[in-house]
């Protein structure tokens, strides 16, 4: 199984316990492991969700400039992968 770095902690983790965001042309953050395109993996933990809502810093994972929002869209995707299981 492939490795990633997570963009909240920094570790190196199997896939299977990330989830890769990815922004699409209106700026919306949406989970794919496929898409193409710019996109940041994430463990599935508070943790590294709530580091990499800190400011600016899923911005310059995804290297964008001046998309607002972007730390509320993490936290709500959150909610809804715990929801998920
Ligand atoms: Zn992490």
């Amino acid at each position: 199984m492939p490795y990633r770095t997570c963009v909240g902690c920094k570790a190196r983790k199997p896939v299977g316990e990330m989830v890769r965001l990815c922004l699409d042309r209106q700026n919306q953050l949406f989970i794919s492991v496929s898409s193409s395109g710019r996109g940041v993996w994430l463990c599935k933990c508070t943790e590294c969700f709530d580091k990499a809502s800190g400011k600016g810093k899923i911005e310059r994972a995804l290297k964008v400039n001046g998309v607002s929002g972007l730390e509320k869209q993490l936290s709500s995707i959150y909610d809804r992968l715990i929801h998920l299981g």
